[in-house]
């Protein structure tokens, strides 16, 4: 009796075993299928699948190659993106010279010849770093940081609906339509910063990272970069930030979660401010330029 309710037992944990892989193996050729009809897009960075969600739809699957929290300057991707390639129609470069794709982007093509290439870059005019930067001497100091003004990420946007097109004629009005929505909110964002930020007196702000050149051109402040060529600063040279900070009446200094560096905290510390952590990569452009915005301008009253 004992053996044979057993025996039972085992019979039905079979069934429900083999009834559970089959759901399973299932559900991930119904996915399949459902990615299968979808237009695969590469980018470099997180705000760039903003961009080509927001024009793509429900039409495209973006890959991002730098993960969040990675920085993009070091970042190296992994086989398994490598092999994801392989499906993309698409790659979408900043295009800035970024380091990234400086390194990688050669062998990243050579995964898969048949992606279109899309520069998000053109059009947009370049300027050069403020402060150091890690290669100053070595590559004329163009700043790569486009996708930090709303103005810059219009082209960006603009550029990959351009190829989005190319790709797939036959939905362009699908995507012109999808563009021309995202542009408007670009510009009301745009204008919001404008707004905010033109009753700030204090036009000068401290940050790390030298990440916000064109942010800075645009909205007409003075970006005081905390880093020296891509290394923390020098004694002398943090002496003369912390002389800086007090004569501009700094209360802030700006870093990155991808950045952890100590010099901030020392200066900080020196004038009786704060260290405030930004995210310039997030994936949620839009909603985390308006963060942005509302941190800089309580640095700033
Ligand atoms: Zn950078």
């Amino acid at each position: 009796m004992k053996e044979l309710s057993g025996r039972i037992l085992f019979s039905i944990a079979l069934a429900l075993l083999i009834t559970s892989v089959l759901v399973v193996s299932n559900l991930s050729c119904k996915q399949r299928e459902e990615t299968g009809d979808k237009i695969m897009v590469a980018v470099t960075i997180l705000p760039q699948a903003e961009f080509v969600e927001s024009v793509g739809g429900e039409k495209v699957e973006v890959i991002v190659m730098v993960p969040p929290g990675a920085n993009i300057h070091i970042y190296e991707p992994t086989p398994s993106q490598m092999n994801s390639l392989a499906s993309a129609k698409m790659y979408a470069k900043v295009g800035s010279d970024v380091e990234f794709e400086r390194t990688w982007m050669d062998k990243l093509l050579a995964v898969n010849r048949d992606m279109l290439v899309v520069d998000c870059a053109e059009r947009i005019e370049l300027q050069e770093m403020v402060g150091g930067h890690e290669r100053e001497e070595s590559h004329g100091a163009t700043d790569p940081h486009i996708w930090l003004s709303p103005r810059n990420a219009g082209i960006m946007v603009q550029n990959i609906c351009q190829e989005l097109v190319q790709v797939d004629p036959e939905n362009s009005a699908y995507y012109e339509k999808n563009r021309d929505a995202y542009l408007q909110e670009l510009d009301k964002l745009d204008r919001d910063i404008r707004d905010n930020l033109s009753a700030v007196a204090n036009r000068t702000f401290m940050v790390y990272h030298p990440t916000f050149g064109y942010f800075a051109r645009d909205y007409n402040l003075v970006m005081i970069p905390v880093e020296e060529e891509g290394k923390e600063p020098t004694a002398a040279r943090l002496a003369y930030l912390i002389g800086q900070a007090r004569e501009q009446g700094i209360k802030v200094v700006f870093a990155e979660p991808q950045f952890n560096p100590q010099s901030v905290e020392v200066i900080a510390e020196a004038i009786g401010g704060r260290v405030v952590f930004v995210d310039t990569l997030a994936r949620d452009y839009i909603r985390n330029m308006r963060i942005l915005r509302d941190e800089l301008v309580q640095a700033m009253e």
